[in-house]
């Protein structure tokens, strides 16, 4: 997920433009700004490259998605689905709102099992948010079928996928909600930052009232401004902004490189009998940011994963022991350990996550590693990793 690997003039072009005003604000101060208004510009052009009605910038992917769950009404009590494998930010985001994670297992897709997210549903599920780990989608379609039979909102976290598609529509913009991060290793990066596509001009309207104190933003004189509802402040800046704007217009050259790295390692790799790979739902194509495989058991997995770091082979990450990513690591939630009272509602309803059965998940989990894919590398570098990862892995098989 290499943006911040092809930082260049066209970045710094950007934020001179603001340097020059000193407006760094994204609202007002219209006299002193040079016409220069980088959100605005991010949140159109980015609307449009991910086919959407409506984009909200705010200041990270977390916030994004704590956004975006507001803007839909949820609070207090309400459970949104979630799976084992992703990143502590979804249920980050859901417990800021005092609403509930519930943790469900993933699939072969490394995403939400449809299966275990209907089983999952209760009176009070308001959302399902799958999140398209490393590259790839949730069954969207399966997902969208159960949430229109339960009245359930959809938003997809698409903080790793960008520039993915599912049926050819771009992954985010499938569901009632999607949401984005460009934070310094994503796809593309501002530095920190996030966004928010729908076409529900509801929750457009929402989001960019909760995102700034809930100020109405009607009219030119800020202070003037009425809350319609409480908010707060996940702003982004021009300086960010303006970084997004230039690296928006190498999207498509990174995800054509990305595409290149990724078919010359999965074709190396493939030439294995014991290697198989993630699915991929039937009309998904990946932003191939990272190749995900699996090997036949955990101990060969775990064996492969040390080999590959001996022989050199960097950024192979193997997630089920990871801190960040999986179930596994996050002692932290399984026994809810916060600085002050959570609320009531979390406390009642969470699960024994120390005691849920998540051996589906662990089944998947403990036999993949995904070696991420960079852009800087050069083309003799790509067959070089990719003969390293072959003779790597059958040498532990
Ligand atoms: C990075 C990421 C986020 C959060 O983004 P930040 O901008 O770092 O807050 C959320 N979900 C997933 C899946 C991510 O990878």
């Amino acid at each position: 997920m290499p943006g911040f690997e092809i930082f260049g003039d066209e970045e710094r072009k950007q934020v001179n433009d603001v340097l020059e005003s000193g407006v760094l604000m994204r609202y007002g101060f219209d006299g002193m700004r040079n016409n220069h208004w980088k959100a605005k510009e991010f949140e159109t052009a980015f609307a449009k490259r991910m086919d959407a009605e409506f984009c909200q910038l705010v200041s990270s992917g977390t916030a994004a998605l704590t956004v975006a769950l507001a803007s839909a009404g949820i609070g207090a009590g309400d459970e949104v689905i979630m799976p084992t494998f992703t990143f502590v930010a979804s249920f980050e985001s859901i417990l800021a709102l005092g609403a509930v994670p519930v943790l469900v297992d993933i699939d072969s897709t490394l995403t939400l099992d449809p299966t275990a997210v209907e089983a999952a549903i209760t009176s009070k599920t308001k959302c399902i948010m799958p999140v398209h780990m490393c590259g790839s989608m949730a069954d969207l379609d399966a997902l969208k079928a159960i949430s229109t039979k339960h009245n359930l909102i959809l938003l997809e976290d698409a903080c790793q996928a960008l520039g993915g598609t599912y049926k050819g529509k771009p992954l985010g913009s499938y569901g009632d909600l999607g949401c984005f991060s460009f934070d310094y290793v994503k796809t593309i990066t501002c530095g920190e930052g996030g966004a928010i596509i729908t076409n529900n001009a509801r929750y457009a309207v929402h989001s960019d009232q909760y995102q700034d104190h809930g100020h109405d933003h009607i009219g030119k004189d800020r202070g003037a401004e009425t809350h319609p509802f409480l908010g707060y402040n996940f702003r982004i800046s021009e300086l960010n902004a303006a970084v997004g704007i230039a690296q928006l217009g190498k999207l498509d050259a990174i995800l054509n490189n990305q595409k290149k790295n990724y078919t010359i390692l999965r074709e190396a790799l493939a030439t294995i009998p014991e290697v198989t790979f993630r699915s991929v739902p039937k009309g998904g194509e990946e932003n191939h940011s990272f190749l995900s495989f699996f090997l036949p058991t955990e101990q060969l997995t775990k064996k492969a994963h040390k080999a590959l770091a001996e022989a050199g082979v960097d950024a192979c990450f193997y997630w089920y022991t990871n801190n960040w990513h999986y179930i596994n690591g996050w002692e932290h939630l399984k026994n809810l350990k916060s600085l002050g009272n959570v609320a009531i509602e979390v406390k009642n309803q969470l699960q024994d996550l120390n005691n849920t059965n998540f051996s589906k998940s662990d089944a998947v989990m403990s036999r993949t590693i995904s070696s991420l894919i960079k852009i800087g590398w050069t083309e003799k570098q790509v067959h070089d990793r990719a003969e390293a990862m072959k003779k790597t892995i059958a040498a532990v098989l």
